[in-house]
């Protein structure tokens, strides 16, 4: 009999976090690897965000915390929600942890009974489904349609609601399309959810800063009616270059506010004191640096699009934000390439022309590709010079 526990057969490894491996033992093996793999900025983290931290560690802030956040990072929280998205919270609507993979993995823990169905749009961030599993729950994945722009429609809603349906999780924008829901289209799902009144959302809003050409960030919580059914998610990881740091939050109903604390008492407790000093610091300081990254970010998403675009075979539509594309390769798996699937593509991709890229299927999708372009324009230039010899070469 195995060691290993029922619940962890059910899971796989995070699939990214595979591939940026790979690429880590191929560049130690002497290759000249280009990792578009990873899912964190380049940038490093500001240097008043730091200092913060140092003083923290001067100051002594280095014992044990309130196990879901200290009083100050709860407080600059809720007032992050007032400024930038006209929300009202108490701080005891308010929990930080380890990272916003630890909130939502606590969330799921807190919530889901065996059977319990999450609706997840597809393509979706990899850990979605497997947390699910991990916690008991049954991924319910809605394919959306490239049409239209990878999103969830009403209609795939309503048709994937069932009695069992716990959660739905939207995130937007989107890893990995790049893709945000509009004002409108939040409303249409809503519309739907105001109907099915047992349904909680999970609104995972970790890339709201990183957005483009003026598109307005909306999140779910906004519309009244469902505030009281939301728990939106958020954190400093992607929007500050503090994914080291390990800070993530939430807010939305104490009970299950109140139940995220108690697993996260008897499991890690506080997220690290000193990292928690740091956040205050990056959501009350200045917020300039996120617009002069976020410009940076679209001059690389535009030069990655159209050298996407102007490869036969390969077809990528234009994100509103976050930093990843998810271009359509089916146009290359066929019988003259040999390439059967996303996943050959990409392995083939790796082996001939050294470029790490993560096949669709593991989000959820398969005939797709996503490259995350947070990286330096020198190696964007690179990687597309040869993921364009390496299409030409098998056409
Ligand atoms: N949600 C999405 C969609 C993500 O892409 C990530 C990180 O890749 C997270 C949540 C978790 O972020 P972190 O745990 O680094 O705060």
């Amino acid at each position: 009999m195995s060691i290993i526990s029922d619940s962890l057969k059910r899971i796989k490894p995070s699939p990214t976090i595979a591939v940026t491996q790979k690429a880590r033992e191929l560049r130690a093996a002497g290759k000249d690897v280009i990792g578009l793999g990873a899912g964190e900025p380049d940038f490093d983290t500001p240097d008043n965000i730091k200092d913060a931290a140092i003083q923290a560690i001067k100051n002594g802030d280095t014992k044990y915390t309130a196990v879901d956040g200290t009083p100050a990072l709860k407080k600059a929280i809720v007032e992050k929600f007032k400024r930038e998205n006209k929300l009202e919270f108490t701080t005891d609507q308010i929990t930080v942890g380890t990272g916003g993979k630890q909130v939502l993995y606590n969330a799921f823990m807190a919530t889901l009974n065996k059977g319990d169905e999450v609706i997840i749009p597809a393509p979706f961030w990899v850990s979605y489904p497997d947390m699910v599993l991990l916690a008991g729950g049954k991924p319910k994945i809605v394919k959306c349609d490239e049409k239209d722009s990878f999103k969830l429609t009403a209609k795939k809603l309503q048709k994937a609601i069932s009695k069992k349906t716990k959660w739905l999780i939207l995130n937007s924008p989107s890893n990995p399309t790049g893709a945000g829901y509009t004002k409108n289209e939040i409303e249409d799902l809503a519309k739907i959810l105001m109907k099915n009144k047992k349904v909680y959302i999970l609104s995972d809003d970790i890339y709201e800063h990183i957005k483009y050409d003026n598109f307005n960030f909306f999140t779910i919580a906004q519309i009244s009616k469902l505030k009281d059914r939301t728990l939106t998610m958020n954190g400093v990881s992607k929007s500050y270059a503090m994914t080291g740091w390990r800070i993530g939050y939430a807010a939305g109903p104490k009970d299950i506010i109140k139940a995220i604390g108690k697993i996260q008492s008897q499991s890690t407790s506080n997220p690290s004191s000193v990292s928690q000093a740091a956040a205050v610091e990056a959501l009350n300081g200045s917020q300039d640096f996120i617009k002069e990254r976020s410009d940076a970010f679209k001059r690389r998403r535009d030069f990655v699009v159209k050298s996407l675009n102007n490869i036969k075979g390969i077809n990528c539509l234009t994100p509103n934000g976050a930093f990843y594309v998810f271009p359509n390769c089916k146009g290359l798996l066929n019988k003259k390439t040999k390439l059967k699937s996303d996943t050959d593509f990409v392995q083939k991709l790796l082996e001939k022309e050294n470029v790490a890229v993560v096949q669709g299927s593991a989000f959820g999708l398969e005939g797709y590709f996503r490259i995350s372009y947070a990286t330096s324009m020198d190696n964007l230039k690179k990687a597309m010079q040869r993921i364009k010899s390496f299409c030409e070469s098998i056409s």
